[in-house]
């Protein structure tokens, strides 16, 4: 007996999957038997994760462009309909930092952060919610940070666009409701990537003393439960902030 994958026969969009978290994501969803698009800035970045989404056997749209420009979005979003004929997911994953204390943050380290990680959402969402509407299991989810739930001194410009991801879902949430699309958001903890990478080792290491679970996230923890959002199992969730940091949000033991 043959076993239908859970996302066979669907179409999913994912955003900064290039490498990171958003490649784990598109990578598991095409093992889950979903087509993929596809979005980072270049062609080139994008062509490992394609090569992985083809090799899985599924078909892989690779779009170039930079999500903050919401006429490149919505052209994005009608080319994944116009060449994959549809589009049932909707993953806003790409995401950028730009640190500094309060007093010395210029302003295009302010909207440069928002314009990414909270602006494209919006982008991205707009342009997809007919089409989504459309599927009979549209799913949207915004990969937002645990930075948003509980701050984090140098980062107001990424906490402010990651919470404001909770109240855009949300309200999606309830807009969307009725045409059956769910919209959840994704609070990764501490991930290894490349946006972490940089961190000295000793930060790493006394970060780790507050995950209960002792050790850092990786993509593919994410990954997991992204792919669970966007499954039937997940229909009757919606309008949901799920922590995916090990518990970091709750506080480790190590103070
Ligand atoms: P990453 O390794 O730095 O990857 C970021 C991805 O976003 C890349 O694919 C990048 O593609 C893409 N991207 C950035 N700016 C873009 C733009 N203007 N247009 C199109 N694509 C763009 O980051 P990551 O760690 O995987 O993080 C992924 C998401 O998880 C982000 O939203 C991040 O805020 C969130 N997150 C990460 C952590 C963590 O610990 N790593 C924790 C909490 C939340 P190109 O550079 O190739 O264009």
């Amino acid at each position: 007996m043959t076993t239908l994958l859970p996302l066979a026969g669907r179409v999913a969009l994912v955003t900064g999957a290039s490498r990171g978290i958003g490649r784990a994501i598109a990578a598991r969803l095409a093992a889950d038997g979903a087509d993929l698009a596809i979005v980072a800035r270049t062609a080139e970045a994008l062509a490992a994760t394609r090569a992985e989404v083809e090799g899985l056997g599924r078909r892989c749209l690779a779009l170039a462009l930079d999500v903050s420009d919401a006429k490149a979005a919505a052209d994005a979003v009608k080319r994944v309909v116009d060449e994959l004929s549809r589009l049932d997911v909707l993953v806003n994953n790409a995401g950028v930092t730009r640190d500094g204390l309060l007093m010395r943050m210029s302003d295009e380290d302010w909207n440069a952060v928002l314009s990414v990680d909270l602006s494209a959402a919006f982008y991205f969402c707009r342009a997809a919610a007919r089409p989504l509407a459309r599927s009979p299991a549209g799913r949207i989810v915004n990969v937002s940070s645990i930075v948003g739930l509980i701050g984090n001194a140098g980062q107001s410009n990424y906490a402010a666009a990651k919470s404001g991801l909770f109240g855009f879902t949300r309200s999606l949430a309830k807009e969307l409701g009725s045409r059956k699309v769910t919209a959840n958001v994704v609070c990764p903890g501490f991930i290894e990537t490349d946006m972490t990478s940089g961190l000295p080792e000793e930060i790493k290491k006394s970060s780790l003393k507050s995950v209960p679970l002792g050790r850092l996230g990786s993509g593919a923890d994410v990954a997991g439960v992204v792919a669970f959002l966007c499954s039937d199992a997940a229909s009757y969730v919606t309008g949901a902030v799920l922590p995916v940091d090990g518990g970091l949000a709750i506080g480790g033991f190590g103070g």
